[in-house]
């Protein structure tokens, strides 16, 4: 319903909950705590957000999300550290550095492959996230000191070991992670890149506490809010991205053949069907080589995606399938023929067999369209979707690099 933008939305969402929540409810919730004979209370709140952090660790090692499950133990960790230095059970040198060091480890979360947990990269892994904040629990007073000597030497750019977690190193450390982690590529970039840099702020707002007089936050609930607020950002991506790796094909990106077949089943009234078909592909694929051959496809879908009024999802293989709501065949026809050509007249360089760099040599692809519309003679979307493909199979007998309706 929301399309791409629910990526960003829901997070964004979740992020200002703490505040609104801290904002106008933290006294009725701790007046609410002392009927409660203090069954809740701020040590009750902390545990809430140690276990909002850890649901999503099941379903996202039940579904292969290693990433997932790997950051909601770092919050853990973090939300441990947090509360400890909440209690007065601290060493400072743990605020101080703690915000830096999880943003490292967090956009390092975001860049690594998906490879499992249980196998020999799970052991990198684990020694991501558990060896950083481990130094810190163990030689944290030696970070603190040294933080403190700095303070003596260069008293003008250290005026205090504590300004390490101050709001300008913060607001650096977390317009950092954000700027690489808007850098990811890959096909869960667009899940993963606005949730863990919603994430990285959360968390830093949760450890050094933010304050602006005029939002009257109540700090005693804050912090562990923001801590809850980041567990359920993450189940929501372990929904997100099991639900992309059913209807999302990885090659290209596009909606893949089960989120089509659920389109066709929604729709009626006017509407028009395409299929497109890349032309000689197996001759490409075999004097290019499959790699390349996977470059042009996903050429071909980028090109796909931008057809005016129309929607398009890998259909399987090299065949497309576009989706026309509200238009005939003939102006479905129009707005296919514009990709068609933009196809075919642009230029890819070739890979190098084998490798990843690029060959200097230029080639060149076309693609074949058949169009349908739903009307009285294919009263169904299989019917209308068989007859665009009989069409496709025309365009491909006149000539190919052609729309046929
Ligand atoms: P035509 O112009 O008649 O469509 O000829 P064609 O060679 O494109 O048609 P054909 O259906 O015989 O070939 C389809 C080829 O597409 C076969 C297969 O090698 C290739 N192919 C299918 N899926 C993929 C894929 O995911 N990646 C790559 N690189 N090739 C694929
Ligand atoms: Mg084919
Ligand atoms: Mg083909």
């Amino acid at each position: 319903m929301l399309g791409k933008r629910k990526h960003i939305i829901v997070p964004a969402f979740l992020a200002i909950l703490p505040i609104v929540v801290a904002r106008y409810a933290g006294t009725a919730l701790l007046e609410f705590d002392a009927v409660l004979d203090h069954a809740l209370s701020v040590g009750g709140l902390r545990l809430a957000a140690g276990l909002v952090l850890l649901l999503p660790v099941f379903p996202a090692l039940v579904f292969n999300q290693t990433r997932i499950a790997l950051m909601a133990l770092l919050l853990s960790i973090a939300n441990c550290f947090s509360s400890m230095a909440a209690l007065g059970n601290f060493n400072p040198a743990w605020r101080g550095a703690l915000p830096g060091i999880l943003a490292f480890q967090i956009v390092a979360l975001a860049y690594l492959r998906e490879r499992g947990l249980f196998n020999r990269f799970g052991i990198t892994r684990f020694l991501l996230v558990l060896l950083p904040p481990g130094m810190l629990y163990l030689f944290g007073k030696h970070f603190y000191a040294l933080a403190d000597g700095l303070f003596h030497k260069l008293p003008w750019l250290i005026s205090d070991p504590s300004m390490l977690a101050s709001p300008p190193i913060s607001i650096a450390l977390v317009a950092g992670a954000i700027f690489l982690l808007m850098r990811l590529r890959g096909t869960e970039y667009p899940v993963l890149a606005p949730a863990f840099s919603i994430i990285v702020l959360l968390v830093m707002l949760g450890i050094d506490g933010f304050n602006p007089g005029f939002l009257k936050l109540d700090m005693r609930i804050y912090p562990q809010l923001c801590f809850m607020a980041a567990g359920f950002i993450m189940l929501w991506c372990v929904f997100l991205l099991s639900w992309g790796r059913a209807f999302q094909d990885e090659l290209t990106g596009l909606p893949g053949r089960r989120a089509l077949e659920e389109k066709l089943a929604k729709l009626g009234g006017t509407y028009s069907l395409a299929m497109a078909d890349v032309d000689h592909f197996k001759k490409f694929n075999d004097t290019y080589g499959h790699d390349t051959g996977d470059d042009v496809l996903r050429f071909v879908a980028s090109n796909l995606m931008k057809t005016a009024g129309g929607k398009a999802y890998r259909y399987g293989g090299e065949e497309f399938t576009i989706v026309f709501p509200g238009l005939t065949a003939s102006e479905a026809a129009e707005a296919l023929d514009s990709v068609r050509e933009t196809i075919a007249s642009a230029s890819l360089t070739v890979r190098k067999p084998g490798g990843r760099s690029r060959r200097g040599e230029q080639v060149s692809v076309s693609a074949s369209f058949g169009v349908a519309e739903h009307n009285a003679r294919y009263s169904s979307a299989r019917e209308v979707l068989k007859a665009a493909d009989k069409m496709l199979y025309k365009a491909k007998q006149s000539g190919r690099n052609r729309v046929c309706h």
